[in-house]
């Protein structure tokens, strides 16, 4: 049996830590944050358990694949994932206006009844694997026989077999010299696009629960506090910027780009400016695919013989599920099951 070091705790490392311990083989995850969970990101209002909450990475997800679509029907049927069937709306600018039509789509949207990072953690907590967390690697070395991972604290970590989950230009940088050969690597500047988001305190918008923006600086806004259930008032709302817009804003903080996010937001949706606060601000450097991100359809890069292997979104063309179905191919064929 090998033994394997997933570096990263999002989805794609839990889908590869589930395979790998499913298959009977040692494994140790690490993360650098201070949970699990990745861009699967939730916070409270405050520290009070029961302060309202919101999600300010990944929003929800959709299960297209017969395949992760069975790997979530013990959550949804234990509660740990819920139907989100929001009203949708699309906003378009005019020259002077903003127009709002309801969004055609009837996807199937899933939720964390408590936020998506609770979903992970949760899935996390049934492997038998310790996830140590706070562990950020810095240097990675291999040899004929097997891998060393150092970290900025605690002692290194040893394995035959190194699965990474992490961002491309952190993947590059960590590999060194050997990522030249990785052509998933090549681009690694454009692999992935930024995203500003913000959560705002703001009143609930009659018949309107989150919005798809076709014009402006921002792309999306959900009403988090109906994604929960809850009936307070005023409501969360997460605003994420427009990649573009967040590209070329790469350098400024979520807070320096505030005014402009929550000016577009309160124009489309006609809320008084003096009902909207700004509760955090969060700038995802890597918030997903880029215009130089790697054919979806490679999905990770394995190199047996060197037992190394990349997953993560990025190689599968975005998305919760993306991430898992790559986190799971990469494990599969670093083992050689496939
Ligand atoms: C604002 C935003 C909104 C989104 N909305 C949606 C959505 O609605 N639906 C959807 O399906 N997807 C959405 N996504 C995308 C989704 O969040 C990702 O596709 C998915 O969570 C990626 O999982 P991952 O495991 O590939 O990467 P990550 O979740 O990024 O996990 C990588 C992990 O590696 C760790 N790490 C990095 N470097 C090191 C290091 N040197 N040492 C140790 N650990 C390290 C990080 O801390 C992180 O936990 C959104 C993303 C963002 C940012």
């Amino acid at each position: 049996m090998s033994n394997v070091l997933v570096i990263g705790a999002g989805v794609a490392g839990l889908s590869a830590a589930e395979y790998l311990t499913a298959a009977g083989h040692e494994v140790a995850v690490v993360d650098k944050a201070a949970r699990p969970g990745g861009r699967c990101a939730t916070r409270r209002t405050d520290v009070d358990p029961a302060a309202p909450w919101f999600d300010y990475g990944a929003q929800y997800f959709t299960a297209r694949s017969d395949l992760f679509r069975r790997s979530i029907q013990a959550d949804l049927e234990a509660g740990r994932l819920a139907n989100w069937q929001p009203s949708i709306n699309i906003a378009e600018k005019t020259d002077t206006t903003w127009l709002f039509s309801p969004s055609p789509d009837e996807r199937e949207r899933l939720i964390g009844p408590r936020g998506l990072n609770r979903w992970v953690r949760d899935r996390f907590e049934q492997l038998p694997v310790d996830v140590q967390c706070e562990r950020r690697v810095n240097a990675l070395r291999g040899d004929a026989k097997q891998w060393t991972a150092r970290f900025d604290q605690g002692g290194p970590i040893q394995a035959t077999h190194i699965l990474l989950t992490i961002p491309a230009v952190q993947a590059k940088a960590l590999l060194g010299p050997a990522a030249r050969r990785i052509a998933a690597l090549g681009n690694t500047p454009n692999i992935m696009s930024a995203c500003h988001t913000l959560v705002v305190e703001a009143p609930a918008i009659d018949g309107v629960e989150a919005v798809f923006f076709k014009d402006g600086a921002l792309s999306w806004a959900a009403d988090n506090t109906h994604k929960g259930g809850d009936t307070r008032s005023p409501h969360l709302w997460t605003l994420n910027a427009d990649a573009s817009y967040s590209d070329k804003h790469v350098e400024s903080s979520a807070e320096e780009l505030a005014d402009t996010l929550i000016d577009d937001f309160v124009q489309a949706t006609a809320t008084p400016r003096e009902q909207v606060r700004l509760v955090r601000g969060h700038r995802w450097r890597y918030a997903r695919p880029g215009p130089a991100a790697p054919d979806a359809d490679d999905r990770f890069w394995v190199d047996r013989q060197k037992r190394l292997a990349l997953a993560g979104d990025w190689l599968a063309g975005g998305r919760i599920e993306g991430a898992w179905l790559s986190g799971r191919g990469a494990a599969a064929r670093l083992i050689g099951d496939v």
